[in-house]
């Protein structure tokens, strides 16, 4: 295929791939672009097919959106792509002849959306990095590639890829960034080991699990150790200065709860920022299906959580990869990140719940090799193969269901007779016929250096114990409140680790609430948005008010 160009009017007869609403709001964004640039599609017939057509119609779409985009088309094992070294289809290079970026698969799902930032950074010719992380990188002086596997449905894959893209439009002579799609590039993921997403794996050895705030992933990238603690040093070394901001209020955690106390703290009239140490959504984005949140149907946990957050930020700066490391609690309350400071007169603590760990043999060895607690990230590694999902609350059923819908084998593993999620999805399980072990725990991961291979089952009334061969499992057994902020600065907490709020949210500690997961309860959406809202108001009445000088 040539890259000939089609304009808009004569594509207009044509099939689209996007829908007219994302037509025109890429073409309001391409019409911003400083210079034009070309991307480069490589496709071979008989290799993932499906994607391949997908990627084309996207690419066409892209072509006929202006002036500005230019997609030429190459089959491979022609010309062009022996040159550039492209063997896999479909394979997209984005102005290959300056910048080393390839997107090995289908910029799909989540995917999408950095795909088009790297367009746009491309044309206007900057990184994007931070001033830190752009000092940092200068010190580099040797060659980096950097793999980072990802899959459509993954939260946290976006802002990783980022990352390594980022880099590569910095320093294209030395960085060169390939983001691999897992589920088209069975044989990469095997060899890489790259069962749990996003993985990193730079010059072929060093690998990151997850996603990394921008200046740690740089840092790690240049000197290709592990440097959690480090960016403080670093900055000083760079010379860049502390930099302290003035707020009303800090809120911590960009879940449901934390953006929605932003957003009405910040209708009060107080200014807000919200900090969280990954990715806006909290569990929320990790949850295929939401179904219970009303004014919805059904939504995909990341839609959902793209509307609220896209609705906070119309009020207020969301800044994301920036964990609040310390608390100080003076005349002003100081929350200290790796990037700033931030003074404010009060804290919401919104810092959600991490996933409970099982605690038996083998599950930290195959953490990320075939045990995995994000079903709509690894899910897509498993299909058509054998998984178990252990646990029997609603977040196991919803992602059993997930699993089964895109067409993974999987069976739940229950430790009781009965399961504790909602009759709606019991009822749904049964229909779509998910096999579930009831009365059954794991003893054992089992598996060698390539991943998981089986699991060691025990019946809990009997006693029996038996080996299940399977190539996934997924740990959905609750969650463990992240309160150790919160313990930090003398707020109280109840006996299992939740902060102890009162009607209002607020804390033993004055000028401090909490709302969310964190502070337990029901633990749903809809008390997490209402938990946030009570936060603003009482800490706005209590601001012009304070209760704790009366
Ligand atoms: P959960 O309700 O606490 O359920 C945890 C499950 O794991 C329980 O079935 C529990 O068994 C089992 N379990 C706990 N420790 C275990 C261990 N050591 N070994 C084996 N099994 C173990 O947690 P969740 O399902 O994550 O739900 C948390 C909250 O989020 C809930 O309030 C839930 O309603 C909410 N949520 C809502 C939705 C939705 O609305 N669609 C989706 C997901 C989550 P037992 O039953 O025997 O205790």
């Amino acid at each position: 295929m040539s890259g000939q160009k089609t304009n808009e009017k004569s594509g207009e007869g044509e099939d689209w791939l996007l829908p007219e609403e994302n037509r025109d709001h890429l073409r309001g964004l391409f019409a911003e672009m400083r210079e034009p640039l070309s991307l480069e599609v490589f496709t071979k017939d008989g290799q993932n097919d499906s994607y391949n057509e997908a990627v084309v119609r996207f690419m066409r779409d892209l072509d006929r959106l202006g002036d500005k985009v230019k997609v030429l088309f190459h089959k491979i094992g022609e010309g062009r792509a022996e040159k550039l070294k492209v063997f896999r289809s479909p394979t997209i290079l984005i102005e290959p002849d300056k910048y080393p970026i390839r997107y090995t698969g289908a910029p799909l799902g989540e995917e999408a959306r950095t795909f088009i930032g790297t367009i746009m950074l491309v044309s206007r010719g900057v990184s994007g990095l931070s001033e830190l992380s752009l000092a940092l990188l200068s010190s580099l002086d040797e060659t980096r590639h950097v793999r980072v596997f990802v899959s459509p449905a993954c939260p946290y894959c976006p802002g990783q890829a980022a990352n390594a893209l980022k880099a590569a439009i910095a320093r294209p002579g030395l960085v060169s960034a390939e983001v691999v799609e897992t589920g088209e590039n069975r044989e990469l993921t095997v060899k890489y080991q790259a069962h749990s997403v996003p993985l990193t794996v730079i010059n072929e050895t060093f690998r990151q699990k997850g996603f990394y705030p921008e200046e740690r992933f740089i840092l790690e990238l240049v000197g290709l150790k592990p440097s959690e603690e480090l960016i403080g040093k670093a900055k000083a070394e760079a010379g860049i200065g502390e930099e302290t901001t003035e707020v009303d209020v800090v809120v911590v955690g960009a879940g449901p709860s934390g953006l929605t106390a932003a957003m009405y703290a910040e209708r009060s009239g107080l200014k807000a920022v919200v900090l969280e140490k990954g990715v806006v959504g909290g569990q929320v984005a990790l949850t295929p299906e939401v179904e219970n949140y009303p004014g919805f149907k059904r939504i995909g946990g990341i839609q959902l959580m793209e509307l609220i957050a896209g609705q906070a930020r119309q009020y207020c700066q969301v800044r994301e990869g920036e964990e609040v490391r310390e608390v100080k609690i003076n005349e002003r309350i100081e929350a200290v990140t790796d990037r700033a400071a931030y003074k404010a007169k009060a804290l919401i603590l919104a810092t959600g719940a991490a996933s409970r760990k099982l605690g038996v043999p083998g599950e930290k060895k195959f953490f990320g090799r075939g045990v995995s607690v994000c079903a709509s990230c690894d899910g897509w590694n498993y299909k058509d193969k054998n998984v178990i999902m252990i646990g029997g609350g609603n977040t196991a059923l919803t992602e059993a269901l997930y699993l089964k819908n895109i067409g993974v084998n999987v069976t739940v593993v229950h430790r009781r007779d009965s399961f504790r999620a909602e009759e709606r999805l019991q009822e749904s399980l049964a229909r779509e016929g998910v096999p579930a072990l009831m009365n059954t725990v794991v003893k054992e991961f089992i598996g060698h250096e390539t991943g998981l291979t089986s699991v060691r089952l025990e019946d809990v009334n009997t006693g029996e114990q038996k080996e299940m061969p399977v190539s996934g499992a997924f740990v959905a057994i609750g969650w463990i409140p992240n309160s150790k902020l919160a313990a930090g600065i003398g707020v109280k907490l109840d006996e299992a680790g939740y902060i102890a709020a009162d009607r209002s949210m607020r804390t033993n500690v004055p000028r401090v609430y909490a709302c969310g997961d964190v502070i337990g309860g029901v633990r749903q959406i809809v008390t997490a948005v209402g938990g946030g809202a009570t936060a603003a108001v009482s800490l706005f009445e209590d601001i012009s008010n304070p209760y704790w000088r009366k």
